[in-house]
Order: structure tokens, then C-alpha cells, then sequence
């Protein structure tokens, strides 16, 4: 039976399944003779890259993660999650982030918060680079996720947390009874206007231009609901207000014009960007930048596998993230068995 000690103010998890052997705190067949070396590399610290991490320190693998500039991934910046199942409460964003971390911790996961910036598919250890100092994998989980983008007003940066969210199913829930802008003119923002009429008096959709990226179903949608208030030819100047937001300021894009819109509740919704940089060179992408999945979550170099947002921009839940990070966990740990870089281990650690 594994220890059921708490590190999480007092909740008694059991961790390690009551059926489970003694889990193997290193790999069986100990291809890791440094500081830096692994069986598993995990490129990112979002919901994918901590599961993946779980489940390959579970099967004694002894992963390395690079938790990238912002360590837990996307959910650090939210507040509140009420979608993420097993808290009937809700959870706050960071605070889930700390529960995975210290859960891959617990089996023997090696975290460094660095930010891969290069990396090496091209043969076997593969490696990454952070600030110069390598790291080495005989297999790989890329799962460095997507950023919200922003406009990158100073304004905007500042309110963050405050009324600026790029959230609306995690954060809209605190607008109720109140009005809120959405900007964007695509299926992400329609959607999150829509959204947001469940808890906002009244929602404004801010954009750029007379015509709609978003599909004709949606913008049909957003039109005729009673609620929802479109301003077409808008860019948005700056967020207004100094501990939080009390309106927007936009600007006419014909006229040059500018004008003050009374929100509490500004939402970005002008598009993600996957975080793919440093393997342009050696994973496909689609056509809209996302990693290519091959298929499970093989990518097309052998031993290099994909999980999360960095290629699935449908879903982009943490709870399909962490999916995922569980399959490419296993089919990484599989593929290392395969090519007999460790011996199968895992039956009992599950
Ligand atoms: P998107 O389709 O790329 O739309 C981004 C929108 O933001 C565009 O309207 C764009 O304006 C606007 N925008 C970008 N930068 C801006 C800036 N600096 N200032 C003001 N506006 C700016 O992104 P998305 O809506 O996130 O959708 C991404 C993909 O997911 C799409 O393929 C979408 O169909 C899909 N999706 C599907 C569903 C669904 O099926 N239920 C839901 C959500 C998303 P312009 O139009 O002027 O370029």
C-alpha cells in the first residue's frame, strides 16, 4: 500500500493504486548516467506534460521535464476550475498545477524550470537545449501547449486577473450581472460571447472588421440574441480602469474616432498560437502551425511523441490534455520496451 500522506493541506489521496507493487524510483535498465539524461524527455509542464511525467515515473522511467517559461501551462493563469473532474468545489487554476507537479514529483519526476529553446530530433539520445545546458531523451513527449494571444496593450497586460481574461468558460462565471466586451471575430470569440450571456447583462462583441471570420451558424447566433451587442469596424485602444477594468476605449476604424464603452469584463478571443518554435525543423505542423500527429500520438520522428494543445486546437480542455499526456506517456514507455532501451516494467506499476 502506498503512503496516503498529504501533501495538500490535509486531503488523504491514495496515489499509488492498493494493488500496485512498490513502485521503481529508477529506471530497470539504467540508461541514465547524468544529471540530464532520461529514458523520458517531457518538454512542457501543462496538464499534458505533468500526466505524461505521472505515468512514466510510475513506470520507473524516471522522467526529466522542462517546465517551460510558465510553469503548470495555461491553468496558472486562470482562477477558478469547476470543469476539472474529482473537485466538486472547483479548484483554482495554480493550485491544480501544484497538485500535478507535486503528484510527478512524488514518483520520482525530475522538474527544471527552464524553457527548451533548440533541440535536436535528429538521432537518439535526442536532445534539448534551455539556456545553453543540455538535456538528453531516448524518447521524447513534446507538450509545450498554446498562449492566448493578446493585443499587447500595456493597459490590457496590467488588468490582467483583474477584469482581462482570455477565458471566458473559466473566468465568465465572476461577470454575472455585468457587462463585458469580447474581442475577436472568429468562432472562439462568437463562442465565448454566446457564453457569456448566461451570467453577463449585457455582452459586447468588438471587431476589427465588417465581416466574420466565425462560421455563418455562429454569427446568425450572436446577431439575433438579445443580449449580445456587436460593434463591427472597432479596434480596441486601450482597457480602462486602475484596480480593475471599467471600460474600454475603441476606436473607429473608418473614422479614426474614439469612444469609451462602460465593461467590467474585457475577453481576448483573437486566437492561440501553438508553442512550436524549437521543432519547426523537425515536426510537421498543419496549416494552422499545430504539431502533426501520425497517429496515436506518434509524431512523424520515431521515439518523439505529441500530446496536448500543441497540436489539438478542437478540445483545448485541461482534461483532454491530461488524456492525452497519459497515452503518449504510455505509448512512449511502450516504444522504449519495443526498441529494448528498457525492459518491460510497467505490468506491476500501474
Ligand atoms: P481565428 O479563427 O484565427 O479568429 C481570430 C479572430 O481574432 C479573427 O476574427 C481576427 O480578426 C481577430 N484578431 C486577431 N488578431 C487581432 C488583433 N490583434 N486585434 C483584433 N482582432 C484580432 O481564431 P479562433 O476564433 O480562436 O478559432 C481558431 C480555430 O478554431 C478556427 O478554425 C475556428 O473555426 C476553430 N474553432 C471552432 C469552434 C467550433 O467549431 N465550435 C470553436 C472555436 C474555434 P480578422 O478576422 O480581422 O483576422
Amino acid at each position: 500500500m502506498s503512503d496516503t500522506t498529504s501533501p495538500f493541506g490535509g486531503l488523504a489521496i491514495d496515489f499509488g493504486a492498493g494493488d500496485a507493487a512498490p513502485l521503481a524510483a529508477v529506471p530497470l535498465a539504467p540508461i541514465t548516467d547524468g544529471p540530464h539524461e532520461t529514458s523520458v524527455l517531457i518538454l512542457g509542464s501543462g496538464p499534458a506534460g505533468l500526466t505524461a511525467a505521472i505515468y512514466a515515473a510510475r513506470a520507473g522511467l524516471a522522467p526529466i521535464v522542462l517546465a517551460g517559461y510558465q510553469p503548470g501551462g495555461q491553468l496558472t493563469i486562470t482562477t477558478d476550475v469547476e470543469n476539472y473532474p474529482g473537485f466538486p468545489d472547483g479548484i483554482q487554476g495554480p493550485e491544480l498545477m501544484l497538485r500535478f507537479r507535486q503528484q510527478a514529483e512524488r514518483f520520482g519526476t525530475r522538474i527544471f524550470d527552464v524553457e527548451a529553446d533548440r533541440v535536436d530530433f535528429s538521432s537518439r539520445p535526442f536532445r534539448a537545449w534551455a539556456g545553453g545546458v543540455e538535456y538528453r531523451g531516448q524518447a521524447v513527449i513534446v507538450a509545450t501547449g498554446a498562449s492566448a494571444l493578446w493585443l499587447g496593450l500595456p493597459s490590457e497586460e496590467r488588468l490582467r486577473g483583474h477584469g482581462v481574461s482570455a477565458c471566458a468558460t473559466c473566468d465568465g462565471f465572476f461577470f454575472r450581472d455585468k457587462e463585458v466586451a469580447v474581442v475577436g471575430g472568429g468562432d472562439t470569440a462568437l463562442e465565448e460571447a454566446l457564453y457569456l450571456t448566461r451570467f453577463a447583462s449585457k455582452v459586447h462583441l468588438l471587431h476589427r472588421r465588417q465581416e466574420f471570420r466565425a462560421s455563418k451558424i455562429m454569427q446568425a447566433r450572436a446577431e439575433s440574441h438579445p443580449l449580445v451587442e456587436i460593434h463591427r469596424g472597432v479596434t480596441v485602444d486601450e482597457v480602462l480602469g486602475e484596480e480593475s477594468v471599467t471600460g474600454v476605449r475603441l476606436r473607429d476604424v473608418a473614422t479614426g474616432a474614439t469612444t469609451d464603452l462602460p465593461v467590467e469584463g474585457f475577453f481576448l478571443a483573437i486566437g492561440h498560437r501553438p508553442n512550436t518554435a524549437p521543432f519547426e525543423e523537425w515536426l510537421a505542423r498543419d496549416e494552422k502551425g499545430y504539431l502533426v500527429v501520425e497517429h496515436e500520438t506518434y509524431s512523424r520522428v520515431e521515439g518523439v511523441f505529441i500530446a496536448g494543445d500543441v497540436h489539438d486546437h478542437r478540445y483545448r480542455q485541461a482534461i483532454t490534455a491530461a488524456g492525452d499526456g497519459c497515452r503518449a506517456a504510455i505509448d512512449a514507455e511502450r516504444w522504449l520496451e519495443e526498441n529494448g532501451v528498457v525492459e518491460a516494467v510497467t505490468a506491476t506499476a500501474r
